[in-house]
């Protein structure tokens, strides 16, 4: 028997597809997953031209969202962003992208996009929080009714914004602060060599001394395939990797989570069993 306030006010869902019909397919699935909040991405990461914003059924979808008590979905940019590049063309292509995607995300209405915040393909970490801070300069003109969420990334490649310090670096040297906020990731986190499994209080408090607290947007929730500060990033199902299920479900319950949308971006298939087990939901048919 699930105690019902164990779960009260924690926002719980999954990475779901837009395919055919837009928002109305990315609320029915989550239905079907008994969740209340979603990610979409609302372009493909393969590039090309994205696919009209106007198309997404965005009406009937919200109604939906209302019927089921489906609240702050997160839209995740391109991959293909990556605003750290030396490569100008690759910059300005990031650059339009996330200008564009702001418009996308502003006519749905929702709260946040996540963005990784890039890689610096050899050129260096000062060099590439120099180039994001340029590109966020570039865009964001202090009016947008959304938050860009930073999200913090495994230590692999040569990724930028794995430590807390280096999103806060970017975040003191952009022009309009007040529109960045931060995406936790489970898997990247422990990847990276925050012990979350052993001490989740800990790397909240450290993230509330290097950023404050009130940055924290939205959270993933992903085990993962590798050991601890392995700098990897491979997402395993909840409960099949090295984080393990008590530890999701700690963290997935925290006090300070309450409220934030948290997303699974585990490999397919299996969204309704991972989110009836960190919910101590009695699987039904
Ligand atoms: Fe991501
Ligand atoms: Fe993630
Ligand atoms: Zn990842």
């Amino acid at each position: 028997m699930p105690d019902l306030d164990q779960n009260e006010g924690v926002l719980l869902g999954a990475n779901v597809s837009v395919a055919k019909t837009g928002l109305l397919a990315a609320v029915e699935e989550t239905i079907a997953y008994d969740a209340n909040t979603f990610m979409i991405y609302t372009r493909s990461n393969r590039g090309g031209k994205a696919r009209p914003i106007e198309d997404f059924n965005r009406d009937a979808g919200l109604a939906r969202m209302d019927e089921h008590g489906i609240v702050d979905p997160v839209v995740h940019l391109s991959y293909l962003v990556n605003l750290a590049s030396p490569k100008a063309d690759i910059w300005t292509y990031g650059v339009s992208v996330l200008k564009e995607e702001i418009e996308r995300v502003s006519y749905l209405g929702f709260r946040y996009i996540v963005m990784h915040p890039g890689s610096h393909v050899g050129e260096g970490v000062d060099y590439a929080i120099g180039r994001i801070v340029e590109g966020l300069n570039t865009v964001l003109t202090g009016d947008e009714p959304l938050w860009v969420c930073l999200e913090t990334m495994a230590g692999d490649g040569s990724k930028v914004g794995n430590s807390l310090e280096e999103i806060a670096e970017i975040i003191a040297r952009v022009d309009h602060p007040d529109k960045l906020g931060v995406c936790i990731d489970t898997c990247h986190n422990y990847s990276f060599g925050y012990d979350i499994v052993n001490d989740f209080d800990g790397f909240l408090q450290k993230f509330d001394d290097v950023l404050g607290l009130d940055r924290l947007k939205c959270a993933h929730i992903n085990d993962s395939k590798n050991p601890f500060g392995s700098r990897k990033d491979r997402h395993a199902n909840i409960g099949e990797g090295t984080i393990g299920l008590d530890a999701l479900r700690r963290i997935v319950h925290h006090p300070q989570l309450r409220g934030i949308p948290q997303i699974l971006e585990t490999p397919a298939g299996q969204y309704r069993d991972e989110i009836n087990q960190l919910l101590g939901r009695t699987p039904s048919a």
